[in-house]
């Protein structure tokens, strides 16, 4: 029988929820499951690991260098110990895209990208044009098994594990030619957008960066995280790390409220694992209204302001 490595995603303290839902796909290919957390420090990540339903060992792989996710630094690492697993799996967040490739070309395996399903253990279904194929693939038997699992497709992970946490070093020599020098992140009190509950997000129809201010004002008021289309971001009224769709993020809130987003197949690829999609826009002809379970024809700027008052009976 195989045995499955995940690589762990985390902030140091937490394990993103990506990696949960990486453990989910894991098990559906029922086998033995082990993670590995890569850190300088990473005692609260393995506890965390650790107490996720169904992981038999975590790894703590801790190093300096291993500080900052850096694919440089970690690919070498996790390639080392990958090797005595079947499969290695990492979610498809900018993370995993980032550090699979690396550890795949090591391993000299094919990578299969993007998991929405585990048909068996060498089997999988996955996303082609945007989206609009399914196609099902067959991993080689002859080499592991490496893939990055789409998180918008699997349900969280269950709490009440109780795994046996292990240190572990690689003796590879890591590389010299790259190096941390400073991260630029946006900070925001907002939650995440590709972990969201709630998501509200404006498009081209919202008109400029000053009008965008009611975008944010009602996803304020509903706790959810702010998304935007690809035009609304080209156009300048929101940074592009807002952008939902094939080239943005993908999203999988219970609740997309969408203002002024006409519904191009780009877009919707972002958005097709949302519980509900409620749209508005003042075209009635709008390819939006095609996916909405709930669809309101009429203008943004007097149906938001209607919504707020509403919300704060
Ligand atoms: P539009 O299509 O211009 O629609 C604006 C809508 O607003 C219209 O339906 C209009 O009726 C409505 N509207 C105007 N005023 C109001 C008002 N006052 N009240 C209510 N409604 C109003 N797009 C993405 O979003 N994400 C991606 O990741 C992405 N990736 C792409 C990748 C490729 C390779 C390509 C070719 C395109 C990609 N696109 C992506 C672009 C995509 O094709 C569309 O151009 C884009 O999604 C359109 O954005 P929009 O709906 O905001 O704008």
């Amino acid at each position: 029988m195989g045995r499955t490595l995940i690589i762990a995603e985390h902030d140091g303290l937490n394990l993103n929820a990506a990696t949960g839902k990486t453990l989910t796909a894991a098990l559906a290919i029922d086998q033995p499951v082990d993670i590995a957390v890569l850190a300088a420090d990473a005692d609260a990540g393995a506890q965390a690991a650790a107490s996720l339903k169904g992981v038999e060992t975590v790894f703590r792989v801790e190093r300096p260098e291993n500080e900052h996710p850096l694919a440089a630094m970690l690919a070498p690492q996790i390639a080392d110990l990958a090797a005595r697993y079947s499969h290695l799996l990492m979610p498809s967040t900018t993370y995993g895209k980032d550090v699979l490739p690396r550890v795949a070309a090591l391993l000299e395996a094919p990578q299969v990208s993007d998991v929405m399903d585990v048909i068996d253990a060498h089997t999988f279904r996955r996303p082609i044009y945007a989206g609009n194929v399914l196609t099902t693939v067959k991993a080689p038997t002859d080499c592991p098994v490496v893939a990055t699992i789409r998180p918008a497709s699997f349900a969280e992970a269950e709490a009440g594990g109780n795994a046996t946490i292990e240190a572990w070093q690689s003796d590879q020599t890591l590389p010299t030619h790259t190096r941390f020098e400073q991260l630029h992140s946006a900070q925001s009190d907002r939650p995440d957008l590709q972990s969201a509950k709630r998501v509200v997000s404006g498009g081209r129809g919202v008109g400029s960066a000053e009008n965008f201010d009611v975008i944010f004002r009602i996803a304020e008021r509903l706790d959810a995280a702010v998304g935007a289309s690809r035009a609304a971001v080209d156009a300048g009224y929101v940074s592009n790390e807002l952008q939902v769709g094939q080239t943005g993020k993908i999203v999988a809130p219970s609740l997309y409220l969408c203002f002024g987003i006409s519904g191009a197949i780009q877009h919707l690829t972002g958005i097709k694992d949302a519980n509900l999609i409620v749209a508005v826009n003042k075209d009635p002809e709008a390819p939006i209204f095609e996916v909405a379970d709930i669809g309101l024809v009429g203008d943004l700027f007097e149906v938001i302001p209607e919504l707020e008052a509403a919300l704060s009976q």
